[in-house]
């Protein structure tokens, strides 16, 4: 084999994780809470540990892929000294402060940690269009590397091990921001009896058209003085006002407008009608 790797956790995800790199040529070691689901990964040609000191003692490099940092802690702290020496690559879906926190206890006891993000679905492990983000310890990276790049396009966000997944979660962010988008669209439109499909299939063409924006707000901010003459606070706020009308005189609730309606009311109250709307960003910023 091209090496020994332990898989902990047969979810979804997992099951896909240690499927692929048995597939790429790896020894795979699982273990799952449920025993039962080792089944497949045995008849495939992978061992099945007992418990998890067994896994974690026949891999070099240790993929965590649980459901939470709750049972990622559970299963790891009590084999911290089998763990000694060892790569721990946690692919279990955390926040930033608690892959910090797993980072702070690997480096108490000397297992060379990095905490992983998957932006795919289980089925596009293994295809190009999986991308995975890494961070925290380099030499752990470099380590790993062979056997994530398997998994899908792999990129070591930094030293930090938190990294990795605040940028999962900044993008997952701004999709979820998006895709509100359409409800609100859809839910305006089929008050005159348009379908969703047609709603949907106009915002993406619009959305798409639309999408280059986002870099020259990313230049206003850069520049950081909002005095640029583009859409302004005022200009926006009275935009945003006919939408709101629009789509309360539907029936239609515009909650989700507010939102952004109240950032640049705040903005406008604080003396910045005449500055670019992207000034928004200070109101989001909690002074700590
Ligand atoms: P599943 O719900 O399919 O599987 C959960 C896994 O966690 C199972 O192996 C389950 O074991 C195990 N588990 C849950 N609680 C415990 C516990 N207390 N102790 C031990 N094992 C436990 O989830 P996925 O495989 O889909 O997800 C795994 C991780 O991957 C999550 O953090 C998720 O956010 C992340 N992820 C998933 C994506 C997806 O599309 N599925 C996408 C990106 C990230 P058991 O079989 O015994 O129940």
């Amino acid at each position: 084999p091209k090496g020994h790797l332990t898989v902990l956790g047969l979810g979804a995800m997992g099951s896909a994780i240690a499927e692929r790199l048995r597939g790429s040529g790896y020894a795979v070691t699982v273990w799952n809470r449920t025993a039962a689901k080792t089944g497949p990964h045995v008849a495939a040609g992978s061992k099945a540990a007992a418990t998890v000191a067994e896994a974690v003692g026949a891999g070099d490099v240790v993929l965590v892929v649980l459901l939470d940092h709750e049972s990622v802690r559970e299963h790891l702290d009590p084999v911290a000294a089998e763990l000694k020496g060892k790569v721990v690559v946690n692919l279990t879906t955390t926040t930033p402060n608690q892959a910090r926190a797993t980072a702070a206890w690997a480096a108490e006891h000397g297992i060379a940690y990095l905490d992983g993000a998957i932006m795919a679905v289980p089925d596009m492990i293994g295809s190009p269009g999986a991308r995975l983000l890494y961070s925290g310890d380099e030499n752990a990276y470099a380590i790993a590397r062979p056997a994530l790049e398997t998994l899908g396009a792999a990129e070591f966000a930094g030293a930090n091990a938190g990294v990795a997944s605040l940028k999962d979660m900044a993008l997952l962010a701004a999709m979820d921001l998006m895709l509100q988008g359409y409800l609100q669209a859809i839910a305006m439109m089929r008050t005159v009896g348009a379908s969703a499909a047609d709603t949907a299939e106009e915002t993406e063409a619009w959305l798409a058209a639309m999408l280059p924006y986002g870099k020259e707000i990313a230049a206003v901010v850069d520049g950081g003085t909002y005095d640029t003459g583009g859409q302004s606070v005022d200009f926006d706020r009275r935009g945003l006002a006919s939408l709101i009308t629009a789509s309360r005189e539907q029936g239609v609730s515009a909650r989700l407008l507010e939102t952004h309606q109240r950032l640049l009311e705040e903005l406008a109250a604080a003396g910045h009608g005449a500055s670019d709307w992207p000034r928004i960003i200070d109101r989001l910023t909690i002074p700590r």
